[in-house]
């Protein structure tokens, strides 16, 4: 093609690419503060027609199982928010692309997700009330913040969501904030374009868990997903937050016995030409682009390419 971006056509020559998104809103709710990644789908449809341009955009599946990388790449969207199929499908379509959605049964159920609990404290300004109640409970460091200490894995998930509910039941009602995510009342999509995928029941730290409780988040996900019929499902397991810290070798037995086929990472790693296996399963990396210009969405993922040692 004429108009091919020479820095797209570069990457693509080098690696594949695995990208993730979360939210889509065009304009992302006042409560949910700074903090959600969300890319609006103006930009979305702009990033990946771009991409496009080099890239042959591939199902999560293929991509997990391809003997090469290199100028394949797949779109990932973690976390269920219903913004995705309301505002953001249409960009899909306009494109021909395929994205898997992983999804956390729990959040289906009515119940805010524990990290936008997070981020509602946050955003009104209650963190210090929080942690007058609660602040000797938790393993930190020093100046580690709120955001990130509750996420940190010597603390249990588990725990923190108690406390975090504990604490909101005393709180101003959190109004509407349950119809971020798509909800078990609504019909998923059966699009020949979209997949669902195991995100975790709660999405908790899962290295934080016992194996039991992994257990129960892993296959308990996946079991919840088989009752939802009719639609495209994958059998890749997206592991919650994706960092290093964020899984153990149970973790990864655990998701191979469930029936998985490959984990989801998301640490901002670019790979190369190759699928890594970690034990039994292959271990894709994913980045996470924010909502800003082709242009410079393109550096970034140049230079993360390049600090991946290749
Ligand atoms: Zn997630």
């Amino acid at each position: 093609m004429s108009t091919q971006d020479p820095s797209v056509h570069n990457l693509a020559g080098q690696c594949g690419l695995a990208l993730l998104y979360h939210a889509t809103f065009a304009s992302p709710p006042a409560l949910l503060g700074q903090a959600l990644h969300n890319v609006a789908p103006e930009t979305l449809f702009r990033q990946l027609e771009a991409l496009a341009r080099s890239y042959r955009f591939v199902s999560v599946d293929e991509y997990c199982q391809a003997p090469s990388l290199t100028g394949l790449a797949t779109v990932t969207v973690d976390d269920g928010y219903q913004c995705v199929p309301e505002e953001a499908l249409r960009v899909f379509e306009a494109l021909q692309i395929p994205l898997a959605i992983f999804l956390n049964g729990s959040f289906m159920e009515g119940k805010l997700f524990w990290r936008d609990q997070v981020r509602v404290i946050m955003q009104r300004g209650r963190v210090a009330a929080f942690e007058r109640r609660f602040g000797e409970a938790f393993q930190r460091d020093p100046g580690q913040s709120f955001y990130r200490y509750t996420k940190d894995p010597r603390n249990s998930s588990i725990r923190v969501r108690e406390m975090l509910d504990a604490f909101l039941e005393k709180e101003a009602p959190i109004d509407g904030c349950t119809e971020f995510y798509t909800q078990k009342t609504q019909k998923l999509i059966a699009h020949p374009l979209v997949s669902y995928g195991s995100h975790s029941m709660h999405h908790y730290v899962l290295s934080s868990l016992s194996e039991d409780e992994q257990w129960r988040e892993i296959d308990g996900n996946r079991r919840f997903l088989k009752t939802l019929g009719g639609v495209q499902q994958t059998s890749v397991f997206s592991i919650p937050f994706g960092g290093n810290q964020d899984y153990n070798d149970a973790t990864v037995r655990l998701a191979a016995e469930a029936g998985h086929s490959a984990m989801l990472l998301s640490r901002g790693v670019v790979q190369g030409g190759t699928v890594h296996r970690d034990g039994r399963l292959p271990m894709v990396d994913r980045v996470m682009p924010r909502d800003i210009k082709v242009a410079d969405l393109l550096l970034d993922l140049q230079t993360r390419f390049n600090a991946s040692g290749h």
